[in-house]
């Protein structure tokens, strides 16, 4: 495989490195946590009470005194607490308590028999086994005691921890903001998905793609829809989207006669702190910032919808992450490569891959404007800079592709 040099170009890492280091202030809000799934806590969450706030039954069945419970014993049902009730009778020598799963333990008792291993018969059980004292009870702050953190700022909401916000009490909850972040596609060739397109156009399939993926990320999505490859036209629109946190551009990136994209964002203000990358899919990847307020980071994506889909999920994530308050979710993984591998060329390569029974089988992509196969894969297969041929089994490292 031979292609041009691409020698002076920054790796990935190096385009990590710049993406990192440029600075970010999420703004913080207050939002009711039903809103609040997927955002990131601005605030610690304290249990406000102990967890479980009393010793609790584990189990529909009987409290009891653990020394009264043996193979053969009789014991007598002398009441009942329903979960949610209370019961204030002392439980004595041969007593037992009926008792539902999550209500309170009478004082006396100091266990729970099972209704399986209870034999009932008129207003006595009787028992098949003995137990031990403790048996079946959550001791009251067992799972967590009042005060505790129970989520630190930083953490996204996921369902578990709403669940938690939930049960203490937070119906309110500071979160931070989703970055709003604007799309833009350009390009003569582009139609609107609702249009018929004429023999030499191609439909707008990197807007739908990028909302929906910028939406995955935690972003809050402004599609501007597409324009042409037309100066005037372009640099109204990119104005546009350069009002907004972020703004993602596809088209137009790289060294075509009507690739107008990089000048214009300099010409509007935008520092370019990377053009052009070792990284395949994506070389004509571009990251800017809008050094005057209102401060913007701009990505310039290649218009080939797996080069745009790559250096967003690979490159764009990681800043979004900070913008949302957040750390990174990358999912990576390990696996035995299915089929072997060619050499790779001198870019750090993303290759999109499926899992097959624990293996990774690299796809038959047609290149970067192959998003059918980039749609039945499970993760790309991430290849290092000229790394040599690869035998079926060597190891490989995977980058999950969120569904
Ligand atoms: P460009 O980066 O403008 O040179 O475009 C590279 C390739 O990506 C061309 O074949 C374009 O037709 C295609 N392309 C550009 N924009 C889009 C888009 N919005 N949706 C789908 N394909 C696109
Ligand atoms: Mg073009």
């Amino acid at each position: 495989m031979s292609e041009p040099d691409v020698s002076a170009l920054k790796t990935v890492a190096e385009a990590m490195a710049i993406i990192d280091a440029a600075s970010v202030s999420p703004q913080a809000t207050v939002a009711r946590l039903s809103d609040a799934g997927g955002l990131i806590l601005a605030q610690d969450l304290h249990a406000d009470r102990d967890f479980p706030p009393f010793d609790k039954s584990q189990m529909d069945g009987y409290a009891v005194r653990s020394t009264d419970v043996h193979a053969g014993a009789k014991l007598r049902v002398v009441g009942e607490v329903a979960a949610g009730a209370t019961s204030d009778h002392v439980v004595a020598v041969g007593e037992a308590v009926a008792i539902m799963t999550g209500a309170p333990i009478p004082s006396g008792a100091d266990a729970i028999v099972p209704v399986e291993d209870a034999i009932v018969s008129g207003d006595s059980i009787a028992l098949q086994k003995s137990t031990s004292p403790g048996k079946y009870i959550a001791k009251r702050g067992s799972d967590c005691l009042a005060g505790t953190t129970v989520l630190s700022a930083g953490t996204r909401l996921g369902p578990a921890q709403t669940a938690v916000a939930a049960a203490v009490g937070a119906m309110d909850v500071r979160v931070f903001k989703r970055p709003k972040v604007a799309v833009l596609s350009t390009g003569d060739e582009i139609v609107p998905i609702d249009q018929r397109p004429g023999p030499s156009q191609i439909r707008n399939s990197n807007s739908a793609m990028l909302v929906s993926l910028l939406q995955r990320l935690g972003c809050e999505t402004i599609d501007l829809g597409h324009v042409a490859d037309d100066l005037d036209l372009l640099r109204e629109a990119l104005s546009r989207g350069l009002q907004n946190d972020a703004l993602f551009v596809t088209g137009g990136m790289s060294m075509g006669k009507y690739d107008y994209v990089p000048g214009l964002l300099r010409e509007l203000g935008v520092e370019l702190l990377i053009t052009k990358l070792r990284i395949k899919p994506g070389k004509p990847f571009v990251f800017g910032k809008r050094t005057a307020k209102p401060f913007t980071y701009v990505f310039g994506l290649p218009g080939n919808p797996v080069s745009a889909y790559v250096c967003t999920l690979r490159l764009a994530s990681r800043l979004l992450a900070r913008m949302a308050g957040g750390t990174l979710q990358e999912r990576w993984s390990s696996a035995r490569l299915g089929s072997p591998l060619p050499a790779n060329g001198p870019r750090e390569f993303y290759q999109p891959a499926r899992l097959i029974d624990g293996d990774a089988v690299p796809m038959n992509w047609k290149g970067s404007a192959d998003l059918f196969t980039l749609a039945q894969a499970d993760a790309l297969l991430v290849r290092a800079e000229n790394e040599p041929a690869m035998p079926a089994g060597s190891p490989v490292r995977l980058l999950e592709i969120p569904r």
